[in-house]
């Protein structure tokens, strides 16, 4: 059973209503972007729904919109950062084994550099 605090508001509630000043990269009704706090590549952003979705699990129909904005948006901020050309990826990761740690929906969107194969033996 994964511990996702049960629909508890995590720190990006409070980024998102910058009551933890944190700068912007994008904000509007549905969707608000900020630079990750550790950066796992040069560009990594995170693009997350202003309404608290735990987890993928819990995206339901009437939320299609904002998961549709999220990836406009990421498409927008790709271009801006200059790395759409050479390409990116977009993560989202789900619980447990996904290696889901803010349980807010969020996307990451990662480049600037090669990326490699999409996983990681471990
Ligand atoms: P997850 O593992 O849940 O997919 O990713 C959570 C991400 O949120 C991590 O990459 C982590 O660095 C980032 N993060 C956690 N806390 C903060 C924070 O307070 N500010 C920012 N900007 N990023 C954070």
């Amino acid at each position: 059973m994964a511990d996702n605090n049960a629909g508890e508001e995590t720190i990006f509630s409070k980024i998102i209503r910058q009551e933890i000043p944190t700068p912007l990269l994008f904000q509007d009704d549905l969707v608000t972007a900020f630079r990750d706090i550790t950066p796992q590549a040069s560009s990594h952003i995170l693009i997350i729904p202003n309404k608290l979705i735990p987890t993928v699990n819990d995206i339901k129909q009437e939320d299609e919109l904002t998961m549709g904005r999220m990836f406009t948006v990421a498409k927008q901020l790709a271009q801006a950062e200059g790395i759409a050309e050479d390409g990116y990826r977009l993560i989202m990761n789900c619980n447990q084994h996904g290696g889901q740690e803010v349980y807010h929906i969020h996307m990451h969107l990662v480049g600037g550099q090669p990326l490699g194969r999409m996983l990681n033996p471990k």
